[in-house]
């Protein structure tokens, strides 16, 4: 495209674009390369690098990102959506079974020669620093196999800024060879909204007789779920694992199908003894013939990839807003006006946002 027939604002896009993609960034250039060569720890250390919030190497990591991305759509433009991997979400409650069914799932899988990734969203993590899922401790022999990767879930930050960062390692993890990717979290409402806008398929395992607590979460854990599993349906357990995939079938006929090719199916399976995975997988990919034929995969992605620019968006406004010079203590005032009641919220957000506004009339006039 010719730069010179560009409106002003594209043409500096354009600009942009061009000088950060090509990059010969030492660190930059030698993680993508191990990352082509499928390298572990070079996605490890990708990885890392793209939760940081040192400004420098956030800058890398996006570099890193640009490279990949396009990488990524060189492949893709060859081959089609066939090319992409599977993203895999799931959440339920603690104790449901996650890990002894990611293990066991995991295991089946690398045994048919895929490669899976595991990363974790965890909710709790941001909270208490401590965290619940992704530990390799959980999944003992998927994380010695040397056709899985399995990452905890990061420990700092705000939620959004953890599933952001994990939006992205899946992106590093498909660069480095990895086709099945499982995003793991636990069912406490906000965490599992951004995973089923970050995957293919969203699933949600239940144990056999879940409690109260189920109750007050499964009508909009349902509602994004495109599979639910019922775990545990062995042994003693097999009634009542009945009893919940026939409770769970009678409740989402009340629920409108998020996509009108595909109604949710409530399976029952066992981790422990492994009944039922492979037909599980069979249906994931049943899933997954039926999005692609009717445009949803590649569709959803996209829609995804759009929601995901609009959540950086907003934070880095919101942080370019706070970090401008005077005005943390601008917004202070406001803070307290607004907690007296001599301004409204919405008054006083105008005043702050319509001040922002004229400073930088200001400083550009300035210059
Ligand atoms: P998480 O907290 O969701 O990751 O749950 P875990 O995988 O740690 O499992 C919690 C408990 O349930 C453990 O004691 C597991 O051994 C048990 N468990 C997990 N899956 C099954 C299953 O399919 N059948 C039975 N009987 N127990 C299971």
């Amino acid at each position: 495209m010719e730069s010179s027939v560009m409106p002003g604002c594209e043409r500096e896009l354009w600009f942009w674009c061009i000088t950060h993609d090509k990059t010969d960034d030492p660190l930059v250039q030698r993680l993508f390369k191990g990352l082509q060569a499928g390298r572990r720890a070079s996605l490890a250390e990708s990885i890392t690098l793209v939760e940081t919030s040192h400004p420098k190497k956030k800058l890398q990591a996006r570099q890193l990102l640009t490279q990949v991305l396009q990488q990524a759509k060189k492949i893709g433009s060859i081959h089609g959506a066939k090319a992409l991997s599977l993203r895999l979400g799931i959440s339920g409650p603690p104790g449901a079974g996650k890990s002894t069914f990611i293990e066991n799932f995991g295991k089946f899988l690398t045994k048919q020669g895929h490669k899976v990734a595991v990363l974790a969203v965890d909710p709790s993590s941001v909270t208490t620093g401590g965290s619940l899922l992704g530990d390799k401790t959980r999944m003992p022999e998927l994380s010695c196999d040397m056709n899985a990767y399995i990452r905890p879930s990061p420990s700092r930050g705000h939620l959004g800024g953890v599933t952001r960062s994990t939006n992205e390692a899946i992106v590093l993890c498909e660069a480095a060879g990895f086709n099945v990717i499982i995003v793991e979290t636990i069912g406490v409402g906000q965490s599992e909204i951004s995973v089923s806008d970050m995957v293919d398929l969203f699933a949600l395992l239940i144990p056999p007789g879940g409690g109260d607590e189920l109750q007050g979460l499964k009508r909009g854990i349902m509602e994004m779920s495109d599979l639910i599993v019922v775990n545990k349906s062995d042994g003693d357990l097999v009634p009542a694992a009945r009893r919940m995939q026939y409770e769970y079938v009678s409740a989402l006929k009340y629920i409108r199908p998020k996509n009108k090719n595909w109604s949710t199916p409530v399976k029952r399976i066992s981790s422990v003894t492994g009944e039922g995975i492979p037909e599980l997988w069979n249906l994931m990919q049943k899933h997954r013939k039926i999005m692609e034929d009717c445009g949803e995969f590649v569709n959803r992605r996209k829609t995804q990839q759009q929601a995901w620019l609009w959540s950086h968006l907003k934070d880095s406004l919101v942080s370019a807003f706070i970090t401008a010079p005077g005005m943390k203590e601008k917004i202070s005032m406001m803070e307290i006006k607004v907690r007296d009641g001599i301004l409204s919220p919405g008054d006083a957000a105008d005043i702050l946002l319509q001040h922002h506004i004229d400073e930088l009339k200001l400083k550009s006039q300035m210059h």
